[in-house]
């Protein structure tokens, strides 16, 4: 009767010895696997190693015909072979010939054999290979031998990962571990990057796989599950857990996983199998996930994702990681891939090394992905099981424009992107050459060229675009990253900041836009079925006066001797201006009783967002000393679609002729009453929609700061007053059957103005 507690153990030790042993990796395995046969008392020991191009290979064996290493060959989900790999799932069968898909190869001379035992090569829940013992007698192994093969299995898991089997692959061929994938997602802001990987949540590489005291490590893995305990607890306590990119459905899981006692069980039954408490940890994951990456029930899914972070944050306990490694050994240009992110991690990288983020959930307005746009690095999100599939330091590419990552891209590939990378920095080069030109068209209308901005990160683009100054500050982004309520003199500070880092070019502030879709999780409204249409932006400010009072007051202080300009976010009616002037006069009054210093100038402005003010415009540019369309929201109520809604948001052309005729008049409106217009929404980012703008009159445009140069391109070579004659034309022909955007495209063409 053989020691079961010992044959696993004293297996390891042996394998511990041969690992640590200077032998060429063939030597090495094929002592590995006579140790393993000899240890099972198995006739057969096979190890098959699964290739980039999906075929498992024979890499050794004790008791099959030896002639047969590296030719006897399987595909992905043939034989037993290809289906314990496929499914990532153990196979223990008793008479391996009578399984479906039993498949015989002649060379390997497998016949006379009946029990088989097979487990998957595990990394991350990814087959890497099978491990494979047969005996001749029909017999069932045990539960423990099968315990023992998988613990094995992680050894070989180890040597493949490491590279070594590099030297025993036939030329030409790769190790499916180091496969180029393409994972696809969605684009949250354009843009090509070239690099290597960085996990957010970097994976614990576990080396030190075999342990010398079972008893010693099962204490250790308490004391680390006790300290993981007392940590989720300790976040579940924290009332900012939304904005430390962890919610608190997610903590409650982890907690629940934490406790789970089959998770300590198998934990501890892998040690007692001669595992490390890390490697213990390591392998039920692995092997967790692999049961757990065929389900289909997403929110199934979604909780395996909350597993692995938690066997991750284990790790991390057990290795004593402290930390990300943003200093030494952090590439110069890094590729971030999180699964989720909050914005001020995303802040934590050092800026000048990050080449793209990627991230397997997110939107496009969540507040990580606002903060990658204003750090201007491209950013794919959805990217599903991204995370896996890659090893931190992986040459990586994301291509942004496409939506595509590419993990660990072939050579030619990587060339041709390269190329790309190239092309755009040279028209880069040819933009940063404008950013001392004077934006005038052709035939001298001087245009005003602003930028948009709302973080402090938003700052160096100020002179590195050459903007003339900030046409939009979205003041709610500061309330957005924050995890408490920024409180007044955090405000006054940072509008000093912005400010003094401005160095002079004017500063347009528009009070807080918070609602709709832009959510602050510690001010929590009411659900609304339409948000867009709620208490939102200056209908939440006008009934909460003590919020708007503090950001006026923080403002005013903030600018004393300089100039103050201030818009008003979604004015509906032009009465709602006055309520603003009213609180506005008493903050000033305020402050001058305490002697503080005021600013030198004030202008007071308002966002035409909302149609309703079309029929006011007269008396809306009467109450104010300038007029900024914010066209993003005034397109979505004017045409009633959705901006964040996908299957709508672009079903109409804001260059067709009602919207075009709507902003038309709104010039014509400005310019009767001499008062400043400006456009601050998205439209005036591309060139073409930019030009369109020019055409029907605007003189001054707010933008995303990477269009500057672009915009600035086109206008130069525009004679705006022959494009202002041919825009007319069309928008008063009601006839006219040419859509504008082609209209536009066609005029560009004729004058040889870059699009
Ligand atoms: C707009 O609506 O066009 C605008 C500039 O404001 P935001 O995009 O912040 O709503
Ligand atoms: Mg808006």
């Amino acid at each position: 009767m053989r020691d079961l507690s010992g044959g696993p153990r004293v297996l390891l030790r042996r394998l511990r010895e041969l690992m640590a042993e200077p032998l060429e990796p063939q030597d090495r395995l094929d002592r590995i696997v006579r140790q393993i046969a000899g240890n099972m008392v198995a006739e057969v020991c096979s190890v098959y190693v699964l290739r980039a191009d999906g075929v498992l290979e024979l890499y050794a064996t004790e008791g099959l015909n030896r002639e047969a290493v590296h030719l006897a060959q399987l595909k992905m989900g043939q034989g037993l072979v290809g289906t314990i790999a496929a499914s990532a799932q153990p196979l223990n069968l008793s008479d391996a010939q009578s399984h479906p898909a039993f498949r015989y190869l002649p060379e390997t001379g497998e016949e006379i054999y009946h029990s088989f035992l097979g487990v998957p090569i595990l990394r991350t829940g990814r087959s890497l290979g099978v491990l494979v013992v047969q005996n001749k007698a029909s017999r069932n192994y045990r539960e423990e031998e099968l315990e023992a093969l998988e613990t094995t299995a992680m050894v070989l898991a180890e040597m493949i990962a490491t590279g070594e089997l590099k030297k025993i692959t036939k030329p030409g061929l790769e190790l499916d571990l180091t496969r180029s994938v393409t994972v696809d997602g969605d684009t949250y802001n354009d843009g090509i990057g070239l690099g290597y990987v960085v996990l957010h949540e970097p994976r614990i590489v576990v080396t030190n796989l075999l342990n010398e005291d079972a008893e010693k490590e099962i204490r250790r893995l308490a004391e680390a599950m006790g300290s993981l305990r007392i940590s989720i607890d300790d976040m579940l306590s924290r009332r900012d857990v939304s904005m430390e990119g962890e919610h608190r459905e997610v903590l409650e899981t982890y907690r629940m996983f934490a406790h789970d006692q089959g998770w300590v069980r198998k934990l501890e039954e892998a040690i007692r199998n001669g595992l490390t408490a890390e490697a213990a940890v390591e392998k039920v994951q692995s092997d967790t996930k692999a049961r757990m990456m065929r389900l289909t029930d997403p929110y199934l899914r979604e909780r395996m994702h909350d597993f692995e972070d938690l066997a991750n944050r284990l790790l991390r306990q057990l290795t004593g990681y402290t930390g990300r490694t943003t200093g030494e050994g952090f590439p110069s240009d890094a590729i971030i891939l999180a699964r989720a992110m909050g914005a001020a991690e995303l802040l934590d990288y050092p800026r000048s090394n990050v080449r793209g983020l990627v991230l397997e959930e997110g939107a496009v307005t969540s507040h990580v992905v606002i903060v990658a746009r204003a750090m201007g690095i491209p950013v794919i999100g959805q990217a599903a099981g991204v995370v896996a599939l890659a090893e931190n330091g992986d040459a990586v590419i994301i291509d942004a424009d496409e939506g595509h990552v590419h993990l660990r891209p072939m050579a030619d590939h990587r060339r041709s992107y390269e190329e790309k990378v190239r092309f755009r920095a040279r028209r880069q080069e040819q933009f940063r050459a404008l950013r001392a030109v004077e934006p005038v068209t052709k035939d001298g209308q001087r245009i005003a060229l602003m930028m948009n901005a709302g973080l402090l990160v938003d700052l160096p683009q100020l002179s590195e675009s050459g903007a003339e100054g900030i046409g939009l500050f979205r003041t709610e982004l500061q309330f957005m990253i924050a995890s408490t309520m920024p409180k007044a003199e955090e405000q006054e500070q940072f509008y000093r900041n912005v400010i003094k880092q401005a160095a002079g070019r004017s500063v347009t502030f528009r009070t807080l836009d918070i609602g709709g879709d832009k959510v602050v999780p510690y001010f929590r409204g009411h659900e609304e079925e339409n948000p867009a249409l709620g208490w939102r932006a200056i209908r939440l400010s006008l009934d909460r006066p003590g919020l708007l009072r503090t950001q006026l007051r923080a403002l005013l202080k903030a600018s004393a001797d300089t100039e103050l300009k201030l818009m008003v976010p979604m004015v509906t009616e032009v009465s709602e201006l006055k309520m603003v002037r009213e609180l506005l006069q008493k903050e000033v009054q305020h402050l001058s009783r305490f002697g503080h210093g005021l600013p030198r100038k004030l202008q007071f402005g308002a966002m035409l967002e909302v149609p309703a003010l079309l029929w006011q415009l007269d008396e809306l540019m009467e109450a104010v000393d300038f007029v900024s369309v914010g066209s993003n929201d005034l397109f979505q109520f004017a045409m009633a679609v959705d901006r964040g809604n996908a299957r709508v948001s672009d079903r109409f052309d804001p260059l067709g002729k009602p919207f075009l005729r709507i902003l038309r008049d709104i010039v014509r409106g400005a310019d009767r009453n001499k008062t400043p217009v400006t456009l601050c929404g998205e439209l005036a980012s591309k060139p073409i929609s930019a030009m369109a703008l020019l055409g029907i009159g605007f003189r001054s445009i707010s933008m995303s700061p990477a269009s500057i140069g672009p915009v600035k391109a086109m206008l130069l070579g525009l004679d705006v007053g022959a494009l202002t004659k041919a825009m007319d034309e069309v928008l008063d022909d009601h006839h006219a059957l040419t859509p504008m955007r082609e209209v536009l495209a066609r005029f560009a063409e004729s004058h040889n103005i870059p699009l």
